[in-house]
């Protein structure tokens, strides 16, 4: 730390990203990305944009964003692009939480990050002890709500009347959710923007739409909300998603059905792998993520990470109190499930010794 740093962030403990390993013969199960490549479609669009990098990109992503509101099933005033949904989340952070923000103890880890960052107020709401969300504990807090839906790590989701009441406990007060991992079974809430002027959705191309490098989020609100966001984004970085993106995330859009193939294919073997680990005696959460979180009563979930990693296999776990015994598993290819399923029963076998 320098003697430069402002003192207010001298205590901010940054976000810990999963790591990127880049081993040839790994199996990369810790960061929810797709296993799937970008449609063959944004491979053409990037090298034919590539020419045009002398240019700044429009600053509006116009292009994109009708395409996108066109999906969405939203005006074009309603959508504002970001640099991944990261970027749109910070904004939230900085420019709407004039009371603070609450959001349950175990979610996607940024939140406090941001609350951190910005010196936003938080109030941690904790899950029940099965991990679902308690509608009814958010009743009296007047901070904005983020509410992953479905939850990271956890997976499990909230249907759509859950965050009607949430919205409903007090019209004063915005309500964020966040939808990484909408496309992999859960009801989008942008079908209830037109009721309601405190509901923000944030979404991401990273997770179901094979673009997490590209890095490209987005808010859908009212227009009064996205005007607020655009203010931030105009007052930070006008150009915030670079042409590279916003043609690779267009062309993604214009191949709705390589997309809707490789969700469903995420899905399917979910529920295959879901089910295996159950047979194995593993506990999981209900998920509608692209991933699994799973726990095992006999088994050490700590001994079964490092078991996994001498085997180039990465999945993600946390040191915290309540999900120190689980395992967070992004769901990759079949073949990639095999690899992993089949390391998890020789870690089974009785006698296994466990080398790093
Ligand atoms: C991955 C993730 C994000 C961030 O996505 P980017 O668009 O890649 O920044 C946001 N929220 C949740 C819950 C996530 O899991």
């Amino acid at each position: 730390m320098s003697k430069f740093l402002n003192p207010r962030l001298a205590a901010l403990a940054p976000y810990v990203p999963g790591e990127q390993p880049r081993d040839d013969d790994m199996v990369k199960l810790n960061t929810n990305e797709s296993p799937f490549a970008p449609s063959p479609l944004v491979a053409a669009a990037v090298a034919e944009a590539a020419g045009t990098l002398n240019l700044y990109p429009p600053p509006d992503a116009n292009d994109l964003v009708e395409a996108l509101a066109k999906e969405l099933g939203v005006q074009k005033g309603q959508l504002l692009a970001g640099n991944g949904s990261d970027e749109l989340l910070a904004f939230c952070f900085l420019a709407l939480c004039p009371n603070g923000a609450a959001f349950p103890d175990l979610t996607y880890g940024f939140y406090p990050v941001y609350c951190g960052l910005y010196g936003v107020e938080s109030e941690i709401i904790p899950l029940e002890d099965d991990f679902s969300i308690d509608v009814a504990a958010y009743a009296n807090t007047q901070k904005t709500l983020f509410i992953a839906n479905p939850n990271a790590p956890t997976g499990i989701a909230l249907p759509l009347a859950a965050i009607e009441t949430l919205l409903g406990q007090n019209p004063e007060r915005l309500v964020v959710v966040d939808e990484a991992y909408v496309d992999f079974g859960t009801k989008s809430a942008v079908a209830l923007l037109p009721k309601h002027e405190n509901l923000l959705v944030v979404g991401t191309f990273s997770k179901s739409r094979q673009l997490a490098g590209g890095r490209l989020g987005y808010a859908a609100g009212c227009e009064a909300l996205i005007e607020d966001l655009a203010r931030v984004k105009y007052s930070f970085n006008p150009y915030n998603v670079n042409t590279l993106t916003q043609k690779a995330a267009l062309a993604t859009l214009r191949d709705a059905a390589y997309h809707d193939e490789c969700r469903r294919k995420i899905m399917a073997t979910r529920a295959r792998v879901t089910d295996e680990l159950r047979k194995l005696g593993f506990t999981c959460t209900i998920s509608m993520a692209n991933f699994v979180f799973v726990t095992h009563a006999g088994k050490s979930m700590p001994e079964l990470y490092r078991f996994l990693r001498g085997r180039h296999i990465y999945v993600r776990r946390w040191d915290l109190p309540r999900t120190k015994d689980h395992l967070r598993v992004t769901i990759g290819t079949d073949g990639q499930m095999d690899q992993f399923l089949q390391a998890v029963r020789n870690f089974l076998e009785p006698g296994v010794s466990f080398e790093e």
